[in-house]
This record gives C-alpha cells, sequence and structure tokens, in this order.
C-alpha cells in the first residue's frame, strides 16, 4: 500500500483544500488541481468520475512531508494526514452517507403519502 507514485520525490507539493455539496472537506496533497480531486476522491472512497464535475478546489499553500494537511500535527507515517484525521473524515463521510440514506427514506414516505391523499381526494371527487 504504501508505494503509491504520488510520493514521486522531487515535484512540488501543495496543500489543497477540496469541496463538494455531497462530502466533508478533504484536505489533500497534491502536485496540481486534478490530482488534488483525484486524491479526494480517495479519501471519500469514492470514484472519481461521480464528484470531479462538483468539487471546488482551494489551493492553501506548500505542503510540508510529515505535517499533517487537516490539523497540523507532525506524524511519521506516509499519508497526508494523521491517523486520527483520516479516523475524523472516515466517520463523517459515514454520517453524511447515513443522513443521506435517512432523507432519502423520509422523502420516499412523503411521497407515498401525499399519493394517498391524492388517491383519497380522487376517489372524493369521483362520488
Ligand atoms: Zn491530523
Amino acid at each position: 500500500m504504501p508505494t503509491k507514485r504520488r510520493k514521486e520525490p522531487g515535484k512540488a507539493k501543495w496543500l489543497w483544500f477540496v469541496h463538494h455539496p455531497e462530502h466533508c472537506l478533504a484536505p489533500v496533497v497534491a502536485e496540481n488541481r486534478d490530482m488534488a480531486t483525484v486524491a479526494a476522491s480517495a479519501l471519500w472512497g469514492v470514484p472519481w468520475r461521480t464528484i470531479a464535475a462538483d468539487c471546488d478546489v482551494e489551493k492553501r499553500g506548500e505542503a510540508c512531508k510529515h505535517l499533517c494537511a487537516r490539523c497540523g500535527t507532525f506524524h511519521y507515517d506516509e499519508e497526508d494526514l494523521c491517523a486520527k484525521c483520516r479516523q475524523f473524515v472516515r466517520d463523517e463521510e459515514r454520517r453524511i452517507a447515513i443522513a443521506k440514506r435517512r432523507f432519502y427514506r423520509e422523502e420516499a414516505i412523503e411521497l407515498k403519502r401525499r399519493e394517498l391523499i391524492r388517491d383519497k381526494k380522487e376517489k372524493a371527487d369521483a362520488l
């Protein structure tokens, strides 16, 4: 797992904040805007093509190795985020997914309710 091509030496790495309406903020390290959206999709655990068009990418400055992109503390693994922040993103994404499912479920219940009311009204009008 630690053998990723984004760890090439010599290339300038930047810290980016990737915003998306359906995901939590993704602080990522990448050489350019496009690679930042790729890194954000990996962090969120979703396919890149599903998020690329709606990403808002903000350049924050030059990135430092071993400095967490989210909280700024030092850590010694090869990731851009410390373990605590990686866990935070995972938890936040899980919370958003649950909220989204609940929203669609409630939406479906509301549609069914309206349908029943309409049916009842149509029956009453027919009489
Ligand atoms: Zn952190």
